[in-house]
């Protein structure tokens, strides 16, 4: 449902990204929003006729003319793609992309993760790959440890599918948090004791000032010895550095990734080669315009009438 007694929204919208397609969502939009002019950033005449960004990482300088901008929605989840920049209007609110689709999507990428280290595959394909028929008895999912840093709209979707596959659950966040079957601890007090029980751990944290570099080696030293690290996030909450010296040790065990320090990650990287690391190029989950464009024109209509706009991000908090 769109907001009630709407008005039909004025101004444009422009939309930004090199990674998702303008016709797919212009269309989307339009489907909620018929009369809704939608501009590729390159098609936009006068700055002053925007009133709406739909936007993933747009490059400096993008907002500075659009002197009517009354709506910045990220077209996506991480807000740190529009952090530390000067062209941001105060006053203008910033939304997120708040999709149960995008979240599902999400939760079947770590679900799949999680299963395939408890399941031991990394070591049933290298076995078939010398054509060895390799027994290895499986494990009990309740006898593992999955402990998801972050428990937001997505982590927490991703906790609770754990969950219902039988795993011991943990969930890490910065404010209390109550979820069904999953033991949650707050505060950095608490990471070290969340640390040192993850079997498999998932970071799903914003990239913000406080986990920026969060897990440095010595907080990953508190993973039990063989752990297997999951991270969908961002790279820099991670040492990159240390979790590949820790891969190559053989302290972590096993790693996938889908976010890195640097990317594309750079082809001379050692994680490329490394058999204990499946590497994904940062898709664990995306923007689904069929599903996500009803919430982006809930609230370009939710603007228009002066009413507040739902999924809004604290730029200032970083999520
Ligand atoms: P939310 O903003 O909904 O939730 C963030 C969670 O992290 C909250 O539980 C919050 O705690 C917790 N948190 C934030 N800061 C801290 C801290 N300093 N210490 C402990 N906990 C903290 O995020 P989402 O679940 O929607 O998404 C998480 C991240 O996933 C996004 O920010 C984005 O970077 C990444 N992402 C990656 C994608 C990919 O394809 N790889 C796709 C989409 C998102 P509290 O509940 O107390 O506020």
């Amino acid at each position: 449902m769109t907001a009630p007694h709407a008005s039909r929204p004025s101004g444009a919208l422009v939309f930004y990204s090199e990674f998702d397609k303008f016709d797919i969502w212009k269309a989307a939009l339009q489907t909620h929003l018929p009369d809704l002019r939608v501009l590729n950033s390159h098609e936009v005449e006068d700055p002053e006729d925007i009133h709406f960004a739909l936007v993933w990482k747009p490059p400096a300088g993008f907002f500075a003319k659009m002197k009517n901008l009354k709506l910045i929605v990220i077209l996506g989840a991480g807000a740190d793609t529009l952090t530390g920049r000067d062209d941001l209007p105060e006053h203008v609110p910033v939304t997120r992309i708040s999709d149960p689709h995008m979240a599902r999507m999400m939760a079947g990428y770590v679900l799949f993760s999680t299963l395939r280290h408890a399941r031991d595959i990394p070591f049933f394909e290298a076995a078939q790959r010398r054509g060895e028929w390799a027994y290895r008895h499986p494990r009990n999912p309740e006898d593992i440890r999955v402990a998801v840093l972050g428990l937001g709209e997505l982590g927490s979707r991703a906790a609770l599918e754990l969950q219902r596959q039988g795993f011991d659950v943990l969930g890490w966040s910065r404010n209390p948090r109550q979820l069904d079957g999953v033991r949650c601890h707050a505060g950095m007090d608490s990471l070290d004791t969340v640390l040192s029980q993850a079997d498999i751990l998932v970071i799903m944290l914003p990239l913000t000032r406080d986990t920026r570099g969060l897990l440095t080696r010595e907080r990953l030293m508190r993973l039990p010895r063989d752990a297997a690290v999951i991270n969908v996030a961002r790279g820099a909450i991670v040492d990159q550095q240390a979790l590949t010296a820790l891969l190559q040790s053989g302290h972590i065990g096993a790693a996938t990734l889908d976010v890195f320090e640097r990317e594309p990650l750079p082809p001379a990287d050692p994680l490329w080669k490394m058999p204990n690391v499946l590497i994904t190029p940062h898709l664990s989950s995306v923007a689904i315009p069929g599903s996500a464009a009803k919430q982006i024109a809930d609230n370009l209509l939710r603007v228009t009438n002066g009413e507040p706009v739902n999924d809004r991000v604290d730029l200032r908090r970083g999520y």
